[in-house]
């Protein structure tokens, strides 16, 4: 019966995080998913379609609201054994050294001391961290600190290693690195795990690393496509075939649905202010545009060659269209980015105007930014502490999010002078800005 049983099922799950101040913000719907032994799978979707949530559900971490998870063919109720998680930030002990922190999965899990040593050596020899056993996490690089987290995760030998986008913090080379350097251990088959579920929100790794490509919709995230790379490993991001597959994958997120890809709410007269934004600076994205108008591309261009000629890792080109969109400078369509009639007047207008040109899209668009700027012009002072911005974001939003969306707002008001912000005291002001009274 073993054989026939899959590692992992997840059926009909529903997630929805409950909010004091509005109604249910529902993050998963209708999510399914089953991994075989033998296959690397990746998750990809959009920043905020659930992809954490989800893999915190398949770990045990997270019951979910609604649905069947199954373990080898047993319903999980709580942190599964033989599932194993590396996190995109390295989530180190800082006291401990390397040898300690890959040693302490398997104190855990109750290991007698001689075999917790022969396992941690050569998970560590495993994973090239050899001649660094005693080093601290801050005496180590970020490739290599994921290293160690990836030791960690492995010298318990996990049937399953989740991953949780686990190269997006590491520079261009390093993580390309430590993505040969598993793919090359997963093939000779000297990773002592059964199976990978990889998260990531970049296109180009998904389809370099992985067996099968489930791509997630976003609000709610659920599966909308799955793809099969039919490339044996090493594979050559050059490769014709290569190329093609990561552009109808572009196509496929870029595909137009219903509504505009934000974070919805179930309560609608929120919904807009709750957007998440993708912290992206004004230079890129005035950069982008300029791009996109000038020669060759004549105001269309397809991403993958867009983010090739601007030299810009493919999945961090999603992220700008999508921002690009939301002030209705460009379209995201088809894995196109198609420049818009108020992109066109940015890109020819001078310094200047540019800056009204953008105070008057944030204004439109951003309903965030809207509310900041009328908060200060009502207020006597003209100021507002971001506190309450916070808290109100974090009311529809994880923290992290939150954050993120708070900074952009932040970034983007100030580059069109709509308000001032001080860091010190974490306050928005209309000091030195043009403003009636
Ligand atoms: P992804 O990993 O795809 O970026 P997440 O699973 O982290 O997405 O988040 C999906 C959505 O759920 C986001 O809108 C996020 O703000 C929200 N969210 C995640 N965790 C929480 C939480 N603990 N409380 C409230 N909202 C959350
Ligand atoms: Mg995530």
């Amino acid at each position: 019966m073993s054989a026939t049983v899959p590692l992992l099922e997840v059926k009909d799950v529903r997630q929805s995080y409950h909010k004091d101040s509005s109604a249910d913000l529902l993050v998963l719907d209708d999510v399914d998913l089953t991994l075989q032994s033998g296959e690397i799978v990746g998750l990809l979707g959009r920043s905020g379609s659930g992809k954490s949530t989800l893999l915190r559900i398949v770990s045990g971490l997270l019951i979910p609201t609604a649905g069947d998870v199954r373990w080898r063919g047993k319903p999980v109720v709580g942190p599964a054994g033989g599932v194993a998680m590396v996190f995109q930030s390295f989530a180190l002990f800082p006291w401990l050294t390397v040898e300690e922190n890959v040693e302490l999965g398997l104190e855990a899990l109750g290991v007698p001391r001689a075999e917790r040593q022969n396992r941690t050596e050569a998970a560590i020899d495993l994973i090239g961290l050899g001649g660094y056993e005693s080093a601290y996490p801050k005496e180590l690089s970020g490739g290599m600190r994921q290293r160690v987290g990836l030791a960690r995760a492995l010298v318990v030998h996990p049937d399953l290693l989740l991953m949780d986008e686990p190269f997006s913090a590491l520079d261009v080379l390093t993580a390309e690195t430590l993505r040969t350097d598993l793919i090359d251990l997963w093939s000779d088959g000297k990773l002592p795990v059964k199976s990978i579920l990889m998260v990531t929100h970049n296109i180009e790794e998904a389809v370099l690393m992985c067996d099968r490509i489930l791509v997630f919709s976003s609000n709610p995230g659920r599966v909308a496509h799955e793809l099969a790379v039919p490339f044996p490993h090493p594979r050559n991001r050059q490769d014709a075939a290569f190329r093609e597959l990561v552009d109808d994958i572009y196509s496929v997120m870029t595909r137009r649905t219903a509504k505009p890809a934000t974070h919805t709410l179930t309560s609608t007269t929120e919904s807009s202010f709750a957007t998440a934004l993708h912290p992206i600076s004004t230079n890129l994205l005035a950069g982008l545009l300029e791009a996109l108008t000038a020669s060759p591309y004549e105001g269309r261009a397809d991403l993958p060659a867009l983010a090739q000629s601007l030299q810009l890792e493919a999945d961090e080109l999603l992220p700008m269209g999508e921002a690009l969109q939301s002030l209705r400078f460009a379209d995201l369509e088809e894995g196109d980015l198609q420049i818009t009639t108020h992109g066109r007047e940015f890109v020819q207008a001078d310094t200047d105007n540019r800056k009204l040109l953008f105070a008057s899209s944030l204004r439109a668009n951003v309903p965030l930014v809207a509310v900041i700027r009328r908060t200060l012009d009502e207020r006597r002072n003209h100021r507002a502490s971001a506190v309450r911005f916070r808290e109100e974001l974090e009311d529809h939003m994880s923290p992290d999010y939150a954050e993120d969306t708070l900074r952009t707002a932040i970034a983007w008001g100030r580059y069109a002078e709509l308000y001032s912000y001080d860091e010190e005291v974490a306050e928005f002001s209309l000091e030195d800005i043009e403003h009636e009274g």
